[in-house]
Parts: C-alpha cells; sequence; structure tokens
C-alpha cells in the first residue's frame, strides 16, 4: 500500500525533528497533500492512525491540508482548478496540461513540548 509506506516516511521525518527539538510529546502534526499528488487522502488519514502506533506520535493529532490542483493548458494557456490530470480544458478541451499547483506532500509543521 502506497500511502502505508507515506504515512511511516512522514513519521521518520517528524520523529527525526523532534528529537533535534528535544522533544518528549509533540501536540499535532500538519501534512500538507496537493490533489494531483495521486495520493488517496481517506487511505492516508488511515495509514497515519496505524504507522504512528508506538512511537513518539501515537498521541499526535494528525490534520491533512488539501492543497487544491491547478493547471496550465499547454494548447490555450488557460489557468483552471481539478481534481484529476485527465480533466479537457474547459475553453479548448485539450489535454495537453503542466500542474502549477497539486503535487505537494511534506510536513508543513510540528507542534511539539
Ligand atoms: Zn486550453
Amino acid at each position: 500500500m502506497h500511502e502505508l509506506s507515506i504515512a511511516m516516511n512522514i513519521i521518520d521525518i517528524a520523529g527525526e525533528y523532534a528529537e533535534k527539538a528535544n522533544a518528549k510529546v509533540v501536540h499535532r502534526i500538519e501534512i500538507e497533500v496537493g490533489e494531483l499528488s495521486g495520493v488517496v487522502f481517506e487511505a492516508l488519514e488511515f495509514a497515519m492512525e496505524n504507522a504512528k502506533k508506538n512511537t513518539i506520535l501515537e498521541k499526535t493529532e494528525c490534520s491533512i491540508i488539501r492543497i487544491p490542483g491547478k493547471v496550465h493548458c499547454e494548447n490555450c494557456s488557460y489557468e483552471f482548478d481539478t481534481d484529476n490530470v485527465y480533466t479537457p480544458c474547459p475553453k479548448c478541451g485539450d489535454y495537453r496540461q503542466e500542474i502549477i499547483q497539486g503535487r505537494e506532500l511534506r510536513v508543513k509543521s510540528l507542534t511539539v513540548e
């Protein structure tokens, strides 16, 4: 499962950070995930709940922030919002698009003590 390995990776990053900051408790972690990153949000939430067991993040509240997808049409230069890359351009119907926003997958912040 793709999302589980992402979740474990996020927990590794957060764990290293917490260690460096000498944190005893991590209250909250914010993760930014783009709608065009290929990650299934519900699956990632579920994977985080499982992956954080027996780690420093066991009691941490995870919030996943969705970054909307935005693409640029390579044919007519129109920019539009979309949640998948298989949407044709609403202006000209072309499928060739460049992703401007929505590929994000990163730890945005940790609240530690
Ligand atoms: Zn277009």
